[in-house]
């Protein structure tokens, strides 16, 4: 059988294009390498908590388009994140907002609280900004730089953040308001059921083959369609030939633990340099600690996440966007533009570190051209 298209990865890119591909009224055959769709936002059913697999994701967006999308294949909970920080055991409040400025420095109004930063933004002497550590000190000052970003930030990256990019803590919102949401979106929530429920949903009617490896076999799986949308590792498309692009990978030790209540929260950061992981998730808390049916869940389900540098064969997760990334991804993205058969898109085909939301606006606005 021959289809219009083949996707290459059962993710949010793929399982967006995919959706709207059939909508249009073209025959769609999805491939994934994985045992499973729904790509990074796989979540697992086990003793009806559903288990993040590859980390965290709570969706949250300020797309009207792409939220009301989703609508369509899920109802979502009233989840907020509001993580905490754990730095050697003293409590702090994500993000960094009223209430971390009065666990830190015992300030009580923005007047104070702007002060203190303002104070320690002098001492550091930074007008200009040019990497992270500068960034965030200039944001936050120096104790939350050094309590609450650095040894989380170098954890999680693996370098100095004098060599990180500004942009990553740019990502985290800074507010002279008593307001622990962890972002600034007008919608939020995780779909009830777990995410893989709603990619299946939007997959409903498509073909999907899993354990399938395109690479493996290309000839074999282009002979099956008209185009290729490919959401996989861009280098990896090209067979590494201009070199690796790096990723930070991550490794999830996952437990299931005979009490109700571990940390109270589903994520508290550990900020120190010491404790080896990065962050623990009690994936219950995700759902309010209840099943679908409303019951509390007796038992209980943690990850901690380690942080560690991508190695071909890994997991890739986090794009490392620096300039020798950028330039590297730039080269592989001249030759993918000169594909006519295939088209790439998503967090590995673009070497984009995607939010949920910008992948399936992404997705969408890239079907409207394709499929128009
Ligand atoms: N970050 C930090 N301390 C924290 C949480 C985040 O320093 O407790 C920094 C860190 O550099 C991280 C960035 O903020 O890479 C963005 O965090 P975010 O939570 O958005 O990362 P993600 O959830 O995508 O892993």
């Amino acid at each position: 059988m021959k289809y219009d298209y083949l996707v290459v990865g059962a993710g949010l890119f793929g399982a967006t294009f995919a959706q709207q591909a059939k909508e249009a009224g073209k025959t769609v055959l999805v491939i994934d390498k994985r045992d499973h769709i729904a790509g990074n936002v796989y979540t697992k059913e086990v003793g009806k908590i559903h288990v993040h697999e590859y980390g965290a994701h709570i969706f949250h967006t300020n797309n009207h388009n792409v939220w009301e999308y989703l609508q369509r294949f899920a109802t979502f909970n009233r989840f907020t994140n509001s993580p905490v920080a754990n730095y050697k055991g003293e409590l702090y409040s994500l993000p960094f907002n009223m209430y971390t400025f009065n666990q830190m420095w015992g300030v009580t109004t923005p007047e104070e609280a702007a002060a203190k930063i303002e104070e320690q933004k002098q001492q550091a002497g930074i007008t200009d900004p040019k990497n992270l550590e500068e960034q965030a000190i200039s944001l936050v000052g120096r104790d939350i730089f050094e309590k609450l970003i650095k040894g989380y930030t170098e954890k999680q990256w693996g370098r100095d953040c004098k060599d990180l990019p500004a942009f990553i803590i740019k990502r985290l919102p800074v507010r002279f308001t008593f307001d622990n949401n962890y972002f600034n979106a007008l919608y939020q929530g995780i779909p009830v059921g777990g995410y893989t429920k709603m990619v299946a949903n939007m997959l409903a009617g498509i073909d999907i083959e899993l354990n399938a490896n395109y690479l493996e076999d290309r000839h074999k799986w282009d002979a099956m369609a008209d185009k290729v949308i490919y959401t996989g590792p861009i280098d990896g498309f090209y067979d590494y030939k201009l070199g690796c692009l790096e990723y930070r990978s991550v490794r999830f030790e996952t437990e299931i633990l005979d009490m109700a209540n571990f940390q109270g929260n589903a994520a508290v950061n550990y900020t120190d340099r010491e404790t080896p992981y990065t962050r623990i998730i009690e994936h219950k808390w995700f759902e309010f600690g209840k099943d679908e049916e409303g019951r509390e869940i007796p038992k209980t389900i943690i990850s901690k996440e380690y942080s560690w540098e991508w190695k071909q064969g890994d997991e890739p997760y986090y794009p490392v966007n620096d300039e020798a990334n950028s330039a590297l991804y730039q080269q592989y993205k001249d030759m993918a533009d000169r594909e006519t058969k295939v088209k790439f898109g998503g967090r590995l085909g673009e070497y984009k570190y995607y939010d949920m939301d910008a992948v399936v606006a992404s997705a969408l606005e890239f079907s409207e051209k394709e499929l128009s």
